[in-house]
């Protein structure tokens, strides 16, 4: 479980931020909290249309790894979106929607819809195509060895001739 307290989430934003993302926070801003093992998803409703998106990565001992917001937000610090996520994971963990993570999620499905999953993915995320070959050679039907791709054997002789000791 997270173990952060508010004395972290003040520190690690500037005291602007912080109080902006404490009315933020009072306002019930924060409307969608999802928990998938370590990493914790939010809406908080701001001044534009769409809501921005906070990312928190929770580190092994429960305390705050990273975090991200999808605002213009460019300080040095946790935007006033993270504070308020922060603040309504810290003293609202009852909101937090527990999922499983995505490993377990990803066990639980067949073939085919793992397959339409990666598919429904790269339609939406088209610079996933730049990953197509390196799948190609991880789903190949002969599972190559690290010691005999040539390929890599090839890149590395390579990096020697080019950088002799
Ligand atoms: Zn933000």
């Amino acid at each position: 479980m997270p173990s952060f307290t508010e004395a972290d989430i003040r520190a690690g934003a500037s005291s602007q931020s912080f109080s902006r993302g404490m009315e933020y926070y009072h306002d019930g801003a924060v409307l969608e909290i999802i928990r998938r093992g370590a990493m914790i998803t939010a809406e908080v409703e701001g001044s534009e249309y769409e809501p921005y998106e906070v990312t928190i990565t929770l580190g092994a001992s429960g305390g705050i790894d990273d975090a991200d917001c999808t605002c213009p937000y460019t300080y040095s610090g946790y935007c006033k979106h993270i504070v308020a996520v922060l603040l309504e994971v810290l003293n609202n963990a009852e909101t937090v929607e527990e999922k499983p993570d995505l490993p377990s999620l990803l066990s639980g499905l067949t073939e085919a819809q793992l397959r339409q999953l990666l598919t429904d993915v790269a339609a939406e995320n088209p610079h996933l195509n730049q990953h197509h070959r390196a799948l190609g050679h991880r789903t190949a039907p002969r599972r190559a060895s690290l010691h005999d791709s040539s390929h890599c054997a090839t890149s590395t002789d390579d990096r020697y001739q080019r950088y002799p000791a």
